[in-house]
Order: structure tokens, then C-alpha cells, then sequence
């Protein structure tokens, strides 16, 4: 029985209608790979060690030290991989499967778990890229799902203590740099860190979109050649508040394309429910784990998960 206000929450509602659902998109932000253990590093007051994790997120951060950037990817890299996908990311892959030509998954996750999970990557749109493809900082080549851990052997981590990632002010080498400027400061020598097989020149850097860096071009062309096609029936906003660009853009575009808005999230993620907060009363709002949600809320399309927990 749907309440008198606002968004539905009742399952077998919901599943009429997906059944009758022709195309379907979803939205993906961190809250999916929460069950997965992976945090952001939005919390814990953004710091990475002794580093602002956002400052590190930057082409100037990595042109300034690379090595210390890369230290910072690799350490995500490897925690990423030690996370395994988690049932709602499996669910996905199966509704890709069901729905090759009529689902597509957008995700503003970098950490593979979807990919990881067997999520068809023509239907995966990475809107900030992927910890795991390489990319040249000069050039345009690019690797695609490489899940070498460590990447390259002088970034592996192996403590806590690792004296590299101490902060620069302490550090002999910043000392030395202030008795001597032409004392190389950075981390890790860049001329040491791996370069790229094609232009030799570039360094090779994590594909994943920095600040003040555009989103892939390609990607957003694809996602909308895919929404312009036809009408949209159903989007799925899952563990996001898509309160920016462009996801906010793209659940409004799907709903003057006729779409239904069904927004999977934990309680008060972040303390706002963002596009939760739009939602008409023939929408729907699932709050809680993505992982035990999404198997639930798919299953007339997908079945039952096997193997998964
Ligand atoms: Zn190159």
C-alpha cells in the first residue's frame, strides 16, 4: 500500500514496475560499495596520513610530486582489491545481462568493484574513471583494468610508518631542500616511476578524473546517445545523493524522458537524501544497505543471487 505522502517504499509495488519497465538506467556513487568496506575520503576530515586527500586528487599535485601521488593511488589501489563486490554490484551485472541493449549503470565509483563483479563494460559508463585503468599524463594512451598490486614495486606500501609519506616539513630531504634549493624534494624520483611504453616522455598516472580535470568526453557522449534513443522507463539512483554534476543533470533528464525515480540509499547518507529530496509520490525510496536492497528490489528480472553474500 503506497502512503499518502511521498515516495513509495513497498517492494511488490515497485517490482510491477519493473516488470513492465523496456529501459532502465542506474546511477551509482560510493554508498554502493559500502557493504564492500570501502569509505570515501570525505570523512575523517579528508586526510590521507598527513595529506589533505583532496589536495592530492589534482594534475598540479601530481606534476609537483608524483610520487607522492601515486603512493596515495597506490594505497587506494590496494585497499580496493582487497575489498571484494558485494551482492548489490552483482545484482547490477545481472541486470545488464537480462537488459543488454536496455540498461545502462553510470558511476562516479573509481574502485573496479563493478567491473570486478562482471559488469559488462560497454554497459558501465565511468563518469570519474577507474583506480585500475592507466593512463599516459602526456599522451592518450590507456590501459584498461590493470590490478597489479603494487602497480610498479617502488609503490608498494608496506606500513603505516612509511617514512615517504611523512609530512614534507620534517622530512631530511625538506631540510636539505631549505639549506639547498636544488635539493629534489619530491617523494620518489619521478625519473624512477613507470613511463609511458608509447611516448617514453609521459609518466603513467591513475585514469581517474581529478579536480579541474573534464569528465571523459567519450563516456558522456555514449551515456547520451543512449538517453536520447527512447524513452527512459525507470532510473535508479543508488548510494548517491546525485546532488552534482552531472548526476543531478541526468536524473532530471530521465524523468522528462517519462522515468520513474527509485532511490536506494542508507539513511541520511551525508545527512541530506539530496535527489531523495525531489521525489514525487509515484517515485520510490528504498533506505538501507544497496547490497541487501538491490538483490531484493531486482529479483523478478535477475532471480536469486547464487554464491553471493
Ligand atoms: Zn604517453
Amino acid at each position: 500500500m503506497a502512503s499518502i505522502h511521498g515516495p513509495i517504499t513497498d517492494v511488490s509495488e515497485f517490482h510491477e514496475v519493473l516488470k513492465s519497465s523496456k529501459r532502465i538506467m542506474a546511477l551509482c556513487g560510493a554508498g554502493l560499495s559500502a557493504a564492500s568496506g570501502l569509505g570515501t575520503f570525505r570523512g575523517a576530515g579528508g586526510m590521507w596520513r598527513n595529506h589533505q586527500a583532496t589536495s592530492l586528487a589534482t594534475p598540479e599535485a601530481f606534476e609537483q610530486d608524483p610520487g607522492l601521488v601515486w603512493l596515495f593511488y597506490s594505497y587506494r589501489r590496494h585497499k580496493a582489491l582487497q575489498a571484494k563486490p558485494n551482492a548489490g554490484h552483482y545484482a547490477l551485472t545481472e541486470l545488464s545481462k537480462e537488459m543488454p541493449d536496455d540498461f545502462i549503470t553510470l558511476t562516479q565509483n573509481v574502485d573496479g568493484l563493478s567491473q570486478r563483479a562482471g559488469h559488462p563494460r560497454e554497459q558501465l559508463k565511468l563518469l570519474h574513471g577507474s583506480l585500475f585503468d592507466i593512463k599516459c599524463f602526456d599522451c592518450d594512451r590507456i590501459e584498461l583494468n590493470n590490478y597489479d598490486d603494487p602497480f610498479h614495486p617502488l609503490l608498494a606500501i608496506d606500513s603505516e610508518e612509511d617514512s615517504r609519506l611523512a609530512p614534507a616539513e620534517n622530512t631530511e630531504q625538506a631540510r636539505a631542500a631549505y639549506e639547498d634549493p636544488n635539493v629534489d624534494t619530491t617523494t620518489i624520483n619521478p625519473d624512477d616511476l613507470p613511463h609511458c611504453p608509447d611516448c617514453k616522455a609521459g609518466l603513467l598516472r591513475p585514469g581517474v578524473v581529478w579536480f579541474g580535470e573534464d569528465l571523459p568526453e567519450d563516456t558522456l557522449d555514449e551515456v547520451s546517445e543512449w538517453i536520447e534513443k527512447d524513452k527512459i522507463d525507470l532510473i535508479l539512483v543508488i548510494g548517491t545523493t546525485a546532488t552534482v554534476w552531472p548526476a543531478a543533470g541526468y536524473v532530471s533528464e530521465a524523468t522528462s524522458k517519462g522515468a520513474k525515480v527509485a532511490v536506494i540509499n542508507m539513511d541520511g547518507l551525508d545527512g541530506e537524501l539530496g535527489a531523495a529530496s525531489n521525489l514525487r509520490d509515484d517515485d520510490f525510496l528504498f533506505q538501507g544497505d544497496a547490497s541487501k536492497i538491490l538483490p531484493e528490489i531486482l529479483k523478478p528480472i535477475i532471480g536469486e543471487l547464487e554464491g553471493v553474500h
